[in-house]
């Protein structure tokens, strides 16, 4: 028979045996790689078509899924930013084209180095560890299996490394390695069940199915057991049903870190927001204060003449308006100066305390009490008309007087104040007029011997 070059996974031959003849063919092979393969004769042509169709649409259909999974894990990882789905994809598209070279498709486009393409297939295993070791957490969980399965890494490069140098040498301890690393494998997915979970448990189903239908396989090409399609391409449908099942579990997975992602920028924002009101509310409390400061009288803590000009104004407007009525009591210690120059000016000091505490006691809860000068106060009395006003001033005055007051030094001592009060009248043009007549009368209690009440 002719001499026939082809490039073919199932290539085919008509024989033309006549009828009650008989005819001895030889036929000899030559392959780039494993020659797998039984001679089937035929009746007629086309009956070959049928087993042909099938074998290559099962490859389709791999290769279709293969190309599906890269594409899915790429996109995934420039999302993410994760090498996981890198190493996956990695594994898949170099392990996929591995099982090309190694059933023969490849053939179909690829006629040259065929024996050096099996270095894809050691590319393909050293992404499928790369793979593993973020899958399992081996760094995390279990040190001495890292180091080993990078050993097994390291031991790869080299293969690869070298492989062109001796394709077949070099493939035969790439069979020893991948079979320690799968071993390796094997092991580290049993212990890692303790902390992974179900998935571990699916990877761990994968890897045992991986080596049974690859070992399957082996034993077909090595022609120890029978070359039917179960043994022959198992290996292909568990790689299909790994895929399927890696491919859900980064997409989990993804949806996990999609989800974390998520709630660690809510956390952020609420973390932020939290950080927002506690900073404003301090702020405000400082305004607050600052504003409280500069309102009030450091000794005393009563208000300030400052304040008393702010509610002033306001009242002085509010009782124009509603036609009310408010008085202004003006207070001034009398001989003040002595107490200083007798006692001391912190006693003066504690005199000063004393009489604004004396002054809040008798005020009512409306009254705004006030240090208006040194030794001046200053009350004012919303509601209060001037007969009013009276009554409050001489039980001030009153309460004053009864102060005791002590020194290290001296004897108890005691002090009287001298008050004038003034009303608002609906022909005051502003709030001085006011405060000028108690001011008057203030002094005319002065003039007219002190430790008294004056109205003008
Ligand atoms: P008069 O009865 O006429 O009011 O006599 P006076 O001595 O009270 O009045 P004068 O205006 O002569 O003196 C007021 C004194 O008040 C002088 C000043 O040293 C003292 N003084 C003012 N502010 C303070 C203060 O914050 N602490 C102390 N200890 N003394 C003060
Ligand atoms: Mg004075
Ligand atoms: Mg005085």
């Amino acid at each position: 028979m002719a001499n026939k070059q082809i490039r073919d996974t199932a290539s085919t031959f008509l024989l033309n045996i006549p009828k009650g003849q008989e005819q001895t063919f030889y036929i000899k092979v030559h392959t780039l790689g494993t020659y797998l393969g039984e001679i089937i004769i035929h009746k007629n042509q086309n009956s070959y078509l049928k087993d042909k169709l099938t074998f290559t649409s099962l490859y389709v259909f791999y290769f279709g899924a293969v190309f599906i999974v890269i594409l899915l894990n790429i996109f995934v990882s420039i999302v993410t930013k994760e090498k996981i789905y890198i190493y996956y994809a990695g594994a898949v598209g170099s392990l996929g084209f591995y099982f090309a070279v190694l059933s023969g498709i490849s053939n179909y486009f690829i006629t040259t180095l065929y024996y050096e393409l099996y270095v894809i297939g050691i590319i393909g295993l050293l992404f499928f560890i790369f793979f593993s070791k973020e899958f399992l957490e081996v760094k995390k969980h279990n040190k001495y299996m890292n180091t080993s399965l990078n050993i097994i890494i390291g031991a790869l490069l080299i293969i690869i490394l070298f492989f062109n140098t001796d394709a077949v040498y070099w493939f035969r301890i790439y069979l020893k390695v991948s079979s320690i690393a799968l071993l390796l494998l094997l092991l580290t997915a049993i212990s890692s069940i303790k902390y992974g979970g179900q998935t571990a448990k699916i990877y761990l189903a994968i890897i045992i199915s991986y080596i049974l239908t690859i070992g399957l396989f082996s034993l077909v090409t090595q022609g120890v057991i029978e070359n039917n399609n179960f043994n022959r391409y198992s290996f292909l449908l568990v790689s299909f049903i790994e895929m399927s099942f890696f491919t859900l579990m980064l997409a989990n997975r993804f949806n996990q870190t999609k989800n974390e992602l998520l709630k660690n920028t809510l956390q952020n924002e609420e973390l932020l927001e939290k950080q927002v009101l506690t900073r404003t509310k301090e702020l405000e409390d400082a305004r607050d204060e600052l504003q409280k400061l500069s309102e009030q009288d450091a000794l005393t803590t009563l208000y300030n003449r400052r304040y008393f000009e702010k509610i002033a104004k306001y009242n002085f407007t509010l009782a124009q308006r509603e036609k009310q009525v408010f008085s202004i009591m003006m207070l001034d210690l009398d001989y003040f100066k002595n107490v200083n120059d007798t006692y001391g000016h912190s006693v003066g000091d504690d005199v000063l305390v004393g009489v604004s505490k004396a002054l809040l006691s008798v005020a009512r809860q409306s009254d705004v009490c006030i240090r208006y000068g040194g030794e001046e106060f200053l009350i004012f009395l919303p509601n209060i008309d001037l007969p009013e006003a009276q009554i409050a001033a001489q039980r001030v005055r009153n309460k004053i007087k009864k102060l005791c007051f002590s020194s290290d030094k001296q004897e108890p001592f005691s002090i009287t104040v001298s008050i004038g009060i003034s009303q608002f009248l609906p022909e005051d043009k502003d709030i001085c007029n006011i405060v000028k007549r108690a001011d008057e009368a203030l002094y005319t209690s002065k003039g007219s011997g002190r430790d008294r009440v004056s109205v003008i």
